[in-house]
């Protein structure tokens, strides 16, 4: 299998070229065409799989393949949520790197920082922002972050964001998006209360288990 054989386009093909993949891993080949298709997505993977292209190459496809109804200012498209700020910047380096051909505005939000140049930043037009769930709730509180526009809601390391006890913060951040969006849950491990949190938020999803 080739990443042209996933259906990725051209202009994101081009970006990965300059990663020097050579084939996509398991996860990639099964993960790029379902969520290219827009359903859920429940996926069963640890950290080295290469888990982050798998999500954020079909993600910044279907992204560029069709328009906000109303993009605008501090209001993004899609929201990636992961336990750390490690995480955060790393999958947001996956989003620059890939999305290289594209007009897309992205950026991280968490905690441990001043909040003020994520507010100057969130004034902009953003499509993707990658965040940690605790400091995403303080801007949605505070209305510098808009969440009614979620088209992609993405899930990293969901058994870490509860073990790190996120899951009151998630909830709430759900609550404020469109109940209409593509989610995306990934986890290395299956608890019951990941089963849960799994059952109330995916919608007959696809399972991956590699
Ligand atoms: P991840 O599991 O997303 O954290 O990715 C683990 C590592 O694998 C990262 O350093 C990626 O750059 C690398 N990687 C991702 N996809 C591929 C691929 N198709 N071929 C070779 N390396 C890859």
């Amino acid at each position: 299998t080739t990443f042209a054989d996933l259906g990725l386009a051209d202009t994101l093909l081009r970006a990965l070229e300059t990663s020097g993949y050579q084939h996509p891993t398991p996860i990639q080949a099964q993960a790029i065409p379902e969520v290219l298709k827009g359903g859920d997505l429940l996926a069963a993977a640890q950290t080295g799989t290469g888990k982050t292209a798998g999500f954020t190459l079909p993600i910044l496809q279907r992204l560029s393949t069709s328009d906000a109804p109303q993009a605008g200012n501090g209001r993004p498209r899609c929201l990636v949520l992961t336990p750390t700020r490690e995480l955060a910047a790393q999958v947001h380096e996956s989003v620059k790197t890939y999305g290289r051909n594209l007009k897309m505005r992205s950026m991280t939000i968490f905690g441990g920082v001043n909040m003020n140049p994520q507010i100057k930043a969130l004034r902009d037009r953003m499509d993707i922002v990658v965040a940690t769930p605790g400091r995403l709730l303080d801007h949605a509180n505070q209305k510098t972050i808009d969440l009614s526009g979620v088209e992609i809601l993405v899930l990293d390391e969901a058994d870490r964001m509860l073990d790190m006890g996120f899951i009151r913060d998630i909830k709430k951040l759900i609550a404020m998006m469109p109940k209409n969006r593509q989610n995306l849950m990934f986890s290395a491990t299956f608890s019951d209360e990941i089963r849960k949190l799994a059952n109330g938020l995916l919608n007959n999803p696809a399972e991956i288990d590699i």
